[in-house]
């Protein structure tokens, strides 16, 4: 069995869910939806207003969205019973929301009402599917995919209870559920933070061994540079769990972080596929390695350098630990950290407590901040001993001034810091040296 994942753009409107049906109708498989995208937001929006005690407020993006709830039933359904049956669900998911607009409203409430987005795609599919005479079932996420008192997903409790729902259901044609949502160690309904339906989509493969978990999207895989700096650009075939996860700092936003950990536990390979290219091949992303094979160039933007140099630091013990520790004061993580005999350079990008840090680091040495920076990370097969890939990556950055390199941090990630100025010029010298060399 397979998991299939579908993000909000995905299932964006009527044309598009029936789309999704095409693709997951014929094989017995368990669909994960996000909400339809929008959605999740005009809830976290709602709720801002009944945190405001503003329930007008409220009530306008509640009324806007219901309206384009029936708007969109009346298109993806054709009989007038099941129109009616599809009303009936979008009017009974507005009409517990408005039930918010009169009470207090809590932590607890907010949860309640950012889960309704899935609740209602999927009860929208389902209906949709069953219309069309499929024997779709639908596996209630609140009843099997649950955190613990850490608010960690709890892998026992998931895997008994799901694996109990699909027993119970063994006859069903395929299986839809919701992502992002699930319930806590205190049983209240809860979620798996934005974007948590790929989680969710990894959970599920983990807790069914499943063979394959596919993330659905509307881009063709993950490509080996930032389409919207390079021109030249190419999807990635293959990528090692630990390249993506190298990746996902970086921004390339196709598969969550979190999602890949319990994919690579257990095994499971996850493909990145396109809705509007069905046939594409996509990014397949495994434990399996290619060896010496540098995969694709990412940036993160709005990084600060900061640069401590002492005679201090020369043979001294404990000199880094005192540096690290006015950052963990401040509460602001580390990206990059290089180092001489004398002086220590790291990078931020969280500037908020800076003037703090720097005021702090003073007492160790000369400090000195460069702000606009850029971290360019290349990633891959990495391993030191394979030869020549830091050479062709220095090289291409030749005409390129370059504040610090890291590298032998992994066996997966070189990377570099250069100014936001040269970032473009950077990107494409990369993919030009590493990817198109003619
Ligand atoms: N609907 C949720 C969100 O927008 C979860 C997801 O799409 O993955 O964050
Ligand atoms: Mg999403």
């Amino acid at each position: 069995m397979k998991v299939l994942k579908f993000g909000g753009t995905s299932v964006g409107s009527a044309e598009r869910m029936k789309d999704v049906a095409k693709l997951i109708v014929g094989e017995r498989n368990i669909v994960v939806l996000s909400a339809m995208s929008g959605t999740t937001n005009s809830l976290v929006e709602i709720s801002e207003y009944l945190y405001k005690k503003n329930p007008d407020g409220a009530s306008e993006i509640i009324n806007k969205l219901a309206i384009k709830y029936y708007e969109i039933v009346n298109q993806f359904f054709s009989t007038s019973e099941y129109k009616q049956r599809a009303k009936e669900l979008v009017a009974h998911h507005f009409d517990y929301i408005r039930t918010f607009t009169k009470d207090l409203f809590t932590l607890f409430e907010e949860r309640v009402v950012l889960a309704q987005g899935e609740l209602i795609s999927t009860g929208l599919m389902h209906l949709y599917l069953n219309e069309l005479g499929v024997n779709a079932v639908l596996l209630p996420a609140l009843d099997y995919m649950r955190t613990d008192k850490n608010a960690e997903p709890d892998p026992a409790y998931i895997k008994e209870k799901l694996n109990i729902l699909l027993d119970e259901y063994k006859d069903a044609e395929l299986y839809i559920t919701q992502g992002y949502i699930c319930r806590n160690a205190y049983g209240e309904i809860d979620n798996l933070q934005r974007g948590g339906s790929d989680y969710t989509a990894s959970l599920i493969g983990a807790a069914i061994h499943a063979e394959e978990i596919q993330i659905w999207t509307d881009i063709d895989g993950m490509h080996n540079n930032d389409p919207r700096y390079v021109e030249e650009t190419a999807p990635v075939r293959h990528l090692h769990f630990e390249e993506a996860a190298e990746l996902a700092y970086f921004g390339a936003k196709i598969l969550h972080p979190t999602c890949i950990l319990p994919a690579k536990l257990n095994n499971i390979p996850v493909r990145l596929l396109n809705t509007m290219q069905p046939d594409a091949l996509g990014t397949l992303v495994s434990n399996k390695i290619e060896k010496g094979k540098i995969k694709a160039v990412a940036a993160k933007d709005n990084i600060t350098a900061i640069k401590i140099k002492s005679g201090r630091m020369l043979l001294a013990t404990g000199f880094l630990r005192k540096v690290f520790e006015i950052f963990e004061n401040y509460q602001t993580p580390i990206d990059m950290v290089t180092t001489s005999e004398v002086g220590v350079s790291c990078t931020i990008d969280n500037r908020k407590r800076l003037d703090e840090i720097v005021d702090d680091l003073k007492k160790f040495g000369t400090v000195t901040v460069d702000n606009d920076m850029v971290i360019i990370c290349v990633v891959g097969d990495m391993d030191w001993e394979n030869l020549g890939f830091g050479a062709s990556i220095v090289n291409a950055l030749k005409d390129i001034p370059v504040r610090m390199i890291s590298y032998g941090g992994s066996n997966y990630n070189v990377s570099l810091l250069v100014k936001s100025s040269d970032k473009q010029k950077a990107l494409r010298a990369l993919s030009a040296y590493l990817f198109n060399k003619k």
